[in-house]
């Protein structure tokens, strides 16, 4: 059983909030995508509200040792900005140390204290115990609010929870568990998964704990390939996982068996090479030329495909349909997001970094019922893995 931030008392206490403030950021230092912040904001807030001192924690990037270009700076001016005059954000220049300590003990109500990046200690990914130690010292709750790292066992996601006297769970936490939890064991039938990217490498075992409990998938992105050319279909360049394909043939037997609906597209948006140097050439039939490698489900497709969303009860969708970041080979993907954005009688669920980035692109992520924050969390979530992040708070 894991608690949330709303059970516990928190007046005077100083609680450490793991949160995943790590977002994208531009030349200037500007964030340019501040999703990760505001949904961190309802913890922050509760924490605020109940008298508690937040300490806040996170990664930014893979620094290698300390390096100005990471730091935390540009996330608290965001954060202060979202917070309002009401509260006053302060930036330490560290994560642990004697400073630290000082600053997180004089915090006053309505102060929210933001640590530097984590990962400025490579003892942090290491999940070493000192350095766990160390972080656990300013506090006096632990709460984990960074579902995007929940998969990771590192010294701020888990090895310093033990060394903290009272532990829980974010509100951001609690939705994602809520939202993907709904969609992985009681989702209302029919229950459509979509599921694409590049690889059908890092999806198999979504496929094998999904397919028992949908009645129909749509499969779209680079990973089409493998099942097309798994069935004896002329694929052309496409991007084939040639050591996957027994693998390919076995998921569509299986599908077979469950009796679910196991849709591969049926014509194409192809090119010479996956990018905007390349026209975009409609290949209206399933068997794609030889010289020609597929970049996107074509015109036929996004149609069933759309038709399939739209009878949905429950959609749940994992990977673009194509090569999104090309405008000309974007079309699929825009295509099922529409179809969920549209379909109001469905829960709309979007996991993975790629297809949640298209979803915020085209401004559709409030007509989802949830859009997950984490990328590999959220896959291995769904994939029916037990994360260590939320593990560590049992
Ligand atoms: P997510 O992060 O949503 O789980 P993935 O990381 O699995 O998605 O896949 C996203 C990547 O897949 C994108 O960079 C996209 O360009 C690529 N992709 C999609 N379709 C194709 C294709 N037909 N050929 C090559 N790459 C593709
Ligand atoms: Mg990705």
């Amino acid at each position: 059983m894991v608690r949330y931030i709303d059970e516990l008392q928190l007046t005077g206490k100083r609680v450490f909030i793991r949160v995943d403030f790590n977002v994208p950021l531009d030349d200037t230092q500007h964030v340019t995508d501040d999703t990760r912040i505001r949904e961190a904001l309802p913890t922050i807030k509760k924490v605020l509200a109940s008298g508690g001192k937040p300490i806040l924690a996170s990664h930014l990037g893979r620094p290698k040792g300390v390096d100005p270009k990471f730091s935390l700076m540009p996330a608290a001016k965001r954060l202060s900005e979202l917070l309002g005059k009401e509260y006053e954000v302060l930036m330490a220049d560290d994560c642990i140390g004697e400073g630290v300590a000082k600053m997180a003990k004089d915090l006053k109500p309505g102060q929210v204290l933001l640590l530097e990046n984590l990962r400025f200690h490579k003892e942090e990914e290491a999940n070493d115990e000192g350095f766990a130690r160390q972080l656990a010292a300013c506090a006096d709750v632990y709460c984990n609010d960074a579902f995007g790292t929940a998969h990771r066992a590192h010294a701020s996601t888990a090895g310093m929870v033990p060394f903290v006297k009272e532990k829980c769970a974010g509100l951001l936490i609690r939705k994602e568990i809520e939202q993907l939890g709904k969609v992985v064991k009681h989702a209302e039938k029919p229950f459509v998964v979509v599921l694409g990217g590049s690889k059908v490498s890092d999806k198999i075992k979504v496929i094998e704990n999904l397919l028992p409990k949908c009645q129909v998938m749509l499969i779209g992105g680079a990973m089409a390939y493998t099942f097309l050319k798994a069935q004896g279909i002329e694929v052309g360049k496409s991007r084939v996982e040639e050591d996957k394909l027994t693998l390919a043939t076995k998921l569509l037997d299986s599908a077979k068996r469950l009796g679910v609906d196991l849709v591969l597209p049926i014509d194409h948006v192809c090119g010479t090479s996956p990018d905007a140097k390349s026209a975009a050439v409609d290949v209206l039939e399933r068997a794609i030329p030889k010289d020609l490698m597929g970049l996107d489900i074509g015109g036929k497709t996004r149609a069933l495909y759309t038709q399939h969303v739209r009878d949905a009860r429950t959609v749940l969708w994992n990977g673009p349909m194509g090569v999104f970041e090309v405008p000309k080979f974007a079309e699929g993907t825009k295509s099922v997001a529409v179809a969920m954005a549209n379909n109001r009688d469905a829960q709309t669920v979007v996991g993975g970094g790629d297809s949640a980035a298209a979803v915020n692109e085209l401004g559709l992520a409030a007509k989802m019922t949830h859009v997950s924050t984490g990328g590999g969390a959220s896959l291995e979530f769904l994939e029916g893995k037990e994360l260590p992040g939320l593990k560590a708070l049992e």
